[in-house]
């Protein structure tokens, strides 16, 4: 199975990354890296500390799984994703692109939805070249409604 060998991928590359850093090997930064490992999109911190909980093992503070959150971005191995109202959510970042998308952020609801467009990397590395500008990192976020709240917003009218 390609897709999970890059997600055990990741998983390594970040605990790689954060020994090479001076982090020691802990309890709750595995669980976190394992969780997002498993993850096809963002989660935000609340959800990765009920995720952990439900998953049987040892809870995980809320402070740890921010620290530990802090850690990941800081050596950009997660990106985060802001999704308004004051939440932020976050994704593993695979060092190869693999599963790199965007997203559409519902306002309503708060749900994140995916998406990948070939088209879309075509555009952003055009214009990276027009204007000789080393594009290392980037994350589009469209806003608006999602189908569900958007179909009940309809219905209140
Ligand atoms: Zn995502
Ligand atoms: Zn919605």
């Amino acid at each position: 199975m390609p897709d999970e060998l890059q997600q055990l991928d990741w998983a390594d590359h970040a605990s790689e990354r954060l020994a090479g850093a001076g982090y020691r090997r802990g309890g709750a930064r595995q669980a976190v890296i394992d969780l997002l490992a498993q993850q096809p999109c963002a989660l935000s911190a609340l959800e990765i500390e009920e995720a952990l909980r439900g998953a049987g093992g040892r809870p995980v503070a809320r402070a740890s799984v921010y620290r530990v959150i802090d850690e990941l971005e800081q050596l950009k191995l997660v990106s985060r994703i802001e999704v308004g109202h004051g939440i932020s959510r976050y994704e593993a970042v695979h060092p190869d692109g693999h599963h790199h998308h965007h997203h559409l952020v519902c306002d309503d609801c708060e749900k994140v939805i995916p998406f990948a467009d070939d088209e879309l990397e075509r555009t952003i590395h055009r214009v990276a070249d027009r204007v000789a500008f080393d594009v290392a990192e980037h994350d589009i976020v469209l806003h608006g409604s999602c189908g569900d709240c958007g179909r009940r917003r309809t219905a209140r009218r």
